[in-house]
């Protein structure tokens, strides 16, 4: 009797090149995530004179309807952009029968992302822009062009030099704005790139609890004189201060794919929205120890970053296979992965590359067909 013959072997962020015969291994991962439940905004009892003068906030930090915003928009989460009328939706609130969850699936048809930007971006600015572009470009089907003589036309995004940094989520539908005002800071301008690509806050996925506990009296509130975490406003007429916390509100609805990013780009920082500095995110055992000060991180897309953006916006030559069951049929994409390995191996074209996700996988054979065999979620096994 053969002795089992299986290898794992362990690389971070994964990829082989080479043929058939075994395994990798883990990485993390993120996700785009969303939101639901969440109380009203409810007006202030008597109405606020004016509104505070809010600082330039690098990330993070406001929310509501803010001086300086096209009309009828708002800002959530500190830096997206909705139409006021989908507060409701987005956020699930009690009485709203509009779908939710829909921004992230508007992905920009084959990843092409019409840009122009606006008569106030410097040229150093523009390039440092395109700089961020670069990172998704990097690593997915995405590209971000220019349009012609910068004046664009349909559904595209018109990059400003603003008060904040902010974005839509996913194709919103004709212009949509991406404000930037950390022009020096590549990660934050490949945060907000992140949501026009479609990505929402990675702690708002819908199994975030198992991961982080939200301290919600740590969170700014409408009656406090001030916050370190930023203000929240609603979106009245003049804006009234509300209660942060439908900021940190999971997005039941958020597709996801691999495990929760810690390191995301994606993810806020431990004193997002915070009223005094304390902690408004708490990361969970085992992960505490090294995540709690880790997340927020604004220098590099994390591995999990990659992974889902290259899930959302497959190249040409990659083709996906799970060993777990997906309803209709496989078509060794991302969301309708081949189920056997042989399938999977047979038809990535050569030079492509194949994305096994975590699992045992049996069938063992001679491949000459050079490849790249990429393990980015967890343990995969292949053994006869
Ligand atoms: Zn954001």
């Amino acid at each position: 009797m053969k002795k089992p013959n299986r290898l794992m072997l362990f690389m971070a962020g994964g990829a082989l090149f080479g043929l058939a015969v075994l395994a990798l291994v883990f990485s993390a991962h993120p996700g785009y995530a969303q939101q639901d439940t969440l109380t009203p905004p409810m007006p202030m009892p008597t109405p606020p004179p004016t509104v505070p003068a809010l600082p330039p906030q690098p990330d993070q930090v406001l929310s509501g309807v803010v001086p300086g915003l096209p009309q009828g928009m708002m800002l959530v989460e500190g830096d997206i952009l909705i139409k006021t009328s989908d507060f409701t939706r987005r956020y699930n609130i009690p009485g709203s029968n509009a779908p939710q969850g829909t921004y992230e699936v508007n992905t920009w048809t084959n990843g092409l992302v019409p840009y122009e930007f606006d008569a106030n971006v410097t040229a150093v600015n523009r390039t440092a822009m395109q700089d961020a572009m670069e990172w998704w470009e990097d690593v997915a089907a995405v590209s971000f062009a220019q349009c012609t003589n910068n004046v664009c036309s349909g559904d595209f995004v018109h990059i400003q030099s603003g008060a904040g940094n902010n974005s839509a989520i996913g194709r919103a539908g004709g212009r949509q704005i991406i404000n930037i005002i950390s022009w020096g800071n590549t990660a934050i301008m490949a945060h907000e790139l992140g949501h026009t690509l479609g990505l929402e806050h990675e702690q708002n996925r819908p199994n975030r609890n198992s991961f982080v506990t939200i301290n919600t009296n740590n969170i700014c509130k409408a009656t406090d004189p001030s916050c370190t975490g930023g203000f929240c406003f609603d979106n009245a007429t003049p804006p009234g201060r509300i209660d942060c916390d439908f900021n940190f509100n999971l997005i039941s609805t958020a597709s996801t794919y691999g495990p929760y990013d810690f390191d995301s780009v994606m993810h806020y920082n431990r004193t997002a929205f915070s009223r005094n500095g304390s902690d408004t995110i708490t990361v969970l055992p085992p992960n505490n120890t090294a995540w709690q000060d880790a997340i927020g991180q604004r220098t590099h897309l994390s591995a999990g970053d990659k992974n889902v953006v290259g899930c959302m916006y497959a190249r040409a030559n990659w083709r996906w296979v799970s060993t777990t069951a997906n309803p209709g049929t496989p078509f060794g994409t991302c969301t309708q992965p081949y189920t056997l390995m042989s399938v999977g191996l047979t038809n990535t074209p050569e030079q492509g590359t194949l994305w096994i996700e975590p699992g045992t996988y049996w069938e063992i054979g001679s491949f000459t067909r050079p490849m790249t065999l990429k393990a980015p979620n967890g343990t995969v096994t292949i053994g006869n």
